[in-house]
């Protein structure tokens, strides 16, 4: 009896020092080279933020992206407390014009920070789908379009613009006219996130689609429509990851190279699974950190994470 306990004590003093080792240990911190943009030109670049929110909010989705020739392009903005995380991102990179910023869907994980930003920066336009919806955050920035005379310009399906002279836009949802139901937006949750804002750069060989909230019920739509030209090395995951989300046709016409959930913790473990079983070299920012995914336009990306991974669970 006394052995076993002594066992017992020895096993509890060795995770203990193994513990007190893994945590001893440096965790390498590459954030100043995921946003080092001096070998930024000739080169299709987005940086996925990874937000901390500093409120109730989820943290939401950021993406900066830099155009071949130079342009900024910001796609969804967080909650407002995370516009530090954004401003220090853009710092570092020594942007101070973004020339396209876009809202993929109007809840404030996505917007939260848009007007900050109308005021903070010298901006070209601002890009969002026309589904209105009326809560503080949106009037705010509605009002910060108005205030500093930002053009807006409302995307939807079939709707293409250049980023810079080299990165062809495509708009492939919503489509236009949106119909309100009866009360809206009362329990819209789920008619936001379907009408998120599917937009996908192309540069030669290199896409990368920017999916926002969307749900299966959309994917699987637009999946059916458009099929193969959905094909895109890239993928903003939609929903954070979340089961809501990631179905199989819809993964199956992108064929992601690489995923990137932006997300305060794992969602759903199977949804990272469903990417990663089939090849996708797939990152979560809240495991991984930010991540820069960057082509000339060849078909091939390099991805710089701000973190390793420390542990297997998700192997
Ligand atoms: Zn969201």
């Amino acid at each position: 009896m006394r052995n076993m306990r002594r066992v017992s004590v020895l096993v509890l003093a060795l995770i203990v020092v193994l513990s007190v080792t893994v945590l001893a240990e440096e965790r390498v911190d590459r954030y100043d080279q995921v946003f080092d943009s001096t070998q930024d030109a000739g080169r299709l670049t987005a940086r996925f933020l990874q937000l901390i929110t500093r409120s109730d909010d989820k943290s939401g989705d950021s993406t900066i992206l830099t155009s071949p020739d130079g342009k900024v392009m910001i796609v969804d903005t967080g909650n407002p407390s995370t516009f530090i995380d954004i401003q220090n991102a853009l710092e570092a990179m020594g942007v101070t014009r973004i020339d396209y910023l876009i809202a993929s869907h109007p809840h404030v994980d996505h917007v939260g920070s848009m007007a900050q930003l109308i005021y903070a920066y010298d901006i070209g336009a601002v890009y969002t789908t026309e589904v209105e919806y009326n809560t503080s955050h949106y009037r705010s920035y509605m009002e910060a379009l108005a205030a500093t005379e930002t053009p807006h310009i409302i995307l939807s399906e079939g709707d293409t613009f250049m980023f810079g002279e080299h990165v062809l836009v495509e708009v492939f949802h919503p489509a236009p006219g949106i119909e309100y139901y009866e009360g809206y937006p009362d329990g819209s949750t789920q008619f936001i996130n379907n009408l998120s804002l599917l937009m996908k750069l192309t540069y030669g060989d290199s896409s990368f689609l920017f999916s926002g909230d969307l749900y299966t019920a959309a994917e699987r739509e637009i999946a059916a429509r458009y099929g193969d030209k959905l094909r895109s090395g890239v993928l903003k995951v939609p929903h954070h990851g979340a089961g809501t989300s990631s179905s199989k046709p819809f993964r199956e016409a992108i064929g992601a190279q690489v995923a990137v959930m932006m997300s305060d913790a794992i969602e759903e473990l199977r949804i990272y699974r469903n990417y990663s079983k089939a090849g996708t070299d797939t990152y979560i920012t809240s495991i991984d950190g930010a991540v820069a995914v960057s082509t000339t336009g060849d078909g091939e990306y390099t991805v710089i994470s701000q973190f390793d991974r420390i542990n297997s669970i998700l192997d």
